[in-house]
């Protein structure tokens, strides 16, 4: 049976995984960047199949995982890891992963949910994601330490209310979660706000980015990342404020 993930190598410390088989409206992206004393994956996908066996990690070298936000496509194998860092805004949703918070109950009846059967006799119907209590709470400002880069941590609300974002100022390198990516942006969820997410995008009009890796579609740099967030100021300008 082939992998369930596939895999792509972005450059010689970065590798971005997706899940092929599942409906594109939850198939996300998960970013795995090596550093020289930690290695970090940003956000864990469905957890429809194993993904822990599919992280290469050298030399016992810690692996912190991140969730940019609870949704079902970026928090499904969180569970599966020692080290679960997330936004303290959510912290209490982690410990139960309720549908409320995590929306799996939305997968149940999508049609089309896989397009190949992780398993013999898998339903949709009986998807679950399992508790997976947070080690380290996030909030803006933050920093994740892999010995040769930084990351700050960007509370990005808008998507949801808990996005977060992950920055290397020094070089420029951007893991944008749902906060903002080049592919169908979603803001009518029951716990999004267009008015939020309107300030988040002013923000990332100005964030010197050299690369952005997002929860969805492909990645981008600064000059498109302005045309998205200020097509998305035109498109909403009369939100009220
Ligand atoms: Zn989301």
């Amino acid at each position: 049976m082939p992998s369930w993930f596939s895999s792509t190598v972005v450059d010689d410390k970065t590798t971005m995984l997706t899940e092929p088989f599942v409906h594109s409206f939850v198939r996300a992206n998960l970013w795995h960047l090596r550093g020289r004393d930690a290695d970090l994956l940003v956000d864990t996908g469905m957890g429809i199949r194993p993904l822990a066996p599919e992280i290469e990690t050298r030399d016992g070298k810690p692996l912190l995982v991140v969730a940019t936000h609870i949704h079902l496509d970026h928090v499904g194998s969180l569970h599966e890891f020692p080290w679960r860092a997330g936004p303290s805004m959510s912290a209490a949703h982690f410990e139960t992963m309720d549908d409320a918070a995590t929306y799996a109950n939305m997968f149940h009846h999508l049609e089309g949910a896989v397009s190949r059967l992780p398993a013999p006799g898998w339903k949709a119907a009986d998807y679950k994601i399992p508790p997976a209590p947070l080690t380290r709470t996030l909030n803006e400002g933050d920093m994740i330490d892999l010995g040769d880069r930084q990351f700050r941590v960007l509370h990005l609300p808008g998507h949801s209310p808990d996005s977060i974002a992950l920055f290397d100022e020094a070089d420029g390198v951007f893991f944008a979660g749902d906060a903002i990516y080049d592919a169908m942006l979603i803001d009518d969820l029951p716990d999004s706000s267009r008015v939020d997410y309107r300030t988040t995008m002013r923000r990332l009009l100005d964030l010197p980015i050299r690369i952005g890796h997002g929860g969805h579609g492909p990645s981008f740099d600064a000059r498109r990342m302005r045309e998205i967030a200020s097509g998305y100021l035109q498109k909403t300008e009369d939100i009220q404020l």
